[in-house]
């Protein structure tokens, strides 16, 4: 048997057990991957393909169930192809799910610590809630989206922060205006008393960029998830670097999480668009056909 057909001999059937609308643009999955769950820490991701004509796209493992082999994954549809895995149905199954990518978060007992998701970061900082809380931290959670339709997981952040803070744009829930608002105040309000260890924040760029710089002036370790475009996933391509201190780092292989003051965020903001044409044709192209 030759490489190839061994290859697809072994391919494993990543089928959709659980699906659930979390919002009207946010679904929860959970599809089978037994070599994922296997070897998967908090802050890892996987690379999706939802079929042969499909691109790849990283999405972080909210969860891991050993005993079913599942993963979870919570996603934001945004485009195409999130657009098109929002329309898959439990039994279905997308054709790869690679992984565990990326490296671990380090979770030890540091303290206090403040953590700040924004939108579809939400999905990606609920996992570092759980295990820093089950590190023994005081995990203080903010978590921030355009109006409260939108707000994910707010039960469960709920359950294993100590304190949680929800901040929408339009001040349809929690306080009106901006995750940093919040954080800004929590920064005075624990200055006499022991002040905050460590800040971890997943989000929109703009938004990470803000509180590295609130952060920055008080001393307090930031750490930033990036969420640049990954293609390979395992650093062959270079679409995923950013620049960290002068020096160029790969987001896949060398991050995701890096010290949020020393990430240039203007850098990576622009590599963001870089495909901007293109998902909008493919979105277009998508919406254009009858097929779904
Ligand atoms: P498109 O219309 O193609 O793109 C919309 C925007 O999404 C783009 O402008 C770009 O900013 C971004 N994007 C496009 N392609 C990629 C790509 N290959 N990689 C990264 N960003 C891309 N989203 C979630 O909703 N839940 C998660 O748990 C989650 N985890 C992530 C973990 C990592 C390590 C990274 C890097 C990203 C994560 N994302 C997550 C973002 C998610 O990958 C993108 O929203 C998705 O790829 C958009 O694809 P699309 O075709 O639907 O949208
Ligand atoms: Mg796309």
């Amino acid at each position: 048997m030759g490489h190839f057909e061994r290859r697809e001999g072994y391919r494993m059937k990543h089928t959709i057990v659980r699906k659930e609308a979390l919002s009207a643009e946010n679904y929860l999955i959970e599809v089978i991957a037994p070599l994922v769950v296997r070897k998967y820490k908090p802050g890892q991701f996987v690379i999706i393909r939802i079929h042969e004509e499909g691109e790849r796209i990283p999405l972080t493992v909210s969860d891991v169930n050993p005993e079913k082999e599942t993963v979870i994954l919570v996603f934001q549809v945004v485009g195409k192809t999130t657009k098109e895995l929002g329309t898959l149905h439990v039994g279905d199954a997308v054709l790869d799910c690679v992984g565990p990518l990326g490296n671990p978060s380090k979770i030890m007992k540091f303290g206090r610590v403040v953590c700040v998701g924004g939108g579809t970061g939400i999905a990606c900082i609920y996992p570092l809630t759980r295990a820093l809380a089950d590190a023994g931290n005081e995990v203080i959670s903010i978590i921030g989206a355009r109006t409260e339709s939108l707000l994910i997981l707010e039960n469960e952040i709920t359950k294993v922060s100590t304190e949680t803070y929800i901040t929408t744009d339009d001040g349809s829930k929690g306080h009106r205006g901006l995750v940093t608002d919040m954080l800004e105040e929590l920064i005075n309000k624990y200055e006499d008393s022991g002040g905050i260890d460590r800040v971890i924040t997943i989000g929109p760029p703009v938004m990470m960029k803000a509180v590295a710089e609130l952060t920055r002036p008080h001393g307090i370790k930031t750490i930033a998830s990036l969420n640049t475009i990954v293609i390979d996933g395992s650093g062959m391509c270079g679409s995923c670097r950013v620049f960290v201190e002068g020096e160029m780092k790969l987001v896949c292989v060398s991050g995701p999480e890096f010290d949020a003051h020393k990430v240039n965020f203007d850098d990576m903001m622009s590599r963001l668009t870089m495909f901007k044409e293109k998902e909008v044709q493919a979105m277009a192209y998508y919406d254009s056909k009858d097929t779904h």
